[in-house]
């Protein structure tokens, strides 16, 4: 159990440094937004539910079904650990 802990913080220790390799995270998401997420709830509308796009590395792209905030989040799991809002562009 103790042994399962240590090394599940060492995958997300690497994985939060490979995703701030692989973005600016000038749009990060706060804890407690992170823990909203997790949960399936959108922390910009509160509506729960996300559609899946495409996976690339250790990161997924998401949107939320309610606004359709676009969302770029590192997860173990359920859990997500890093994520950030992207540009609404389009
Ligand atoms: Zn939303």
């Amino acid at each position: 159990m103790t042994d399962d802990r240590s090394s599940e913080r060492l995958i997300i220790s690497a994985l939060k440094d490979q995703f701030k390799r692989d973005s600016s995270m000038r749009n990060e998401l706060t804890d407690g937004e992170l823990v909203m997420m997790s949960s399936g709830v959108c922390p910009n509308c509160g509506y729960r539910g996300f559609a899946l796009g495409p996976r690339g590395g250790a990161s997924i792209n998401i949107e939320c079904c309610g606004c359709h905030q676009r969302f770029n989040v590192c997860n173990i799991g359920w859990a997500i650990v890093m994520a950030q809002r992207l540009p609404m562009d389009d």
